[in-house]
């Protein structure tokens, strides 16, 4: 399905108060929100959402920021929705996003950087699923 992708409002800009401006943000850009919940990650399961990148040096710096505190897992709809929001969020790190993104204008620092995206359809698809199960994401929108 390439009309669905995965954010995750982090625990840095939860903290800071910016869950609803980053909402209005989504709202805005004319995403469709699919599922949407607040959580608090364990290490272990911060460990098995990012399992890709295990063997980078920031893994465990990573997985220990994500099971700090709450976190927003929304499932998102649009047309390109894994680019668009992509495109929505900005650069890894926050001092090379382009101005008006989310990174730039909410992230704490490269690691604390507000806010997830996927990357690909098939890694939105198997995020969606980490989170949430079926009868959890609207249907039919
Ligand atoms: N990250 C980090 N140091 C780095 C690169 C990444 O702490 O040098 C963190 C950062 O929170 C980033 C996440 O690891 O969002 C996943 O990295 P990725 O390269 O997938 O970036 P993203 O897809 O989130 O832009
Ligand atoms: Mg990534």
């Amino acid at each position: 399905m390439n009309d669905q992708t995965f954010a995750i409002i982090k625990p840095d800009a939860f903290k800071n108060g910016y869950s609803g401006k980053i909402i209005d943000r989504i709202i805005n850009s004319d995403f469709k929100i699919l599922g949407l919940k607040l959580i608090r990650m364990t290490k272990s399961q911060a460990e098995g959402f990012y399992e890709i990148h295990r063997d980078k040096p920031f893994f465990s710096e990573l997985t220990e920021f994500m099971s700090s505190g709450k976190c927003m897992v929304i499932a998102l709809q649009k047309e390109d929705a894994v680019s668009q929001w992509r495109e929505l969020i900005g650069a890894t790190n926050p001092s090379e996003a382009n101005k008006g993104t989310i990174r730039k204008d909410f992230a704490t620092s490269l690691g604390e950087n507000a806010v997830h995206g996927a990357d690909s359809d098939e890694n939105a698809a198997r995020e969606i699923g980490f989170f949430f199960s079926d009868i959890e994401i609207i249907a039919n929108h």
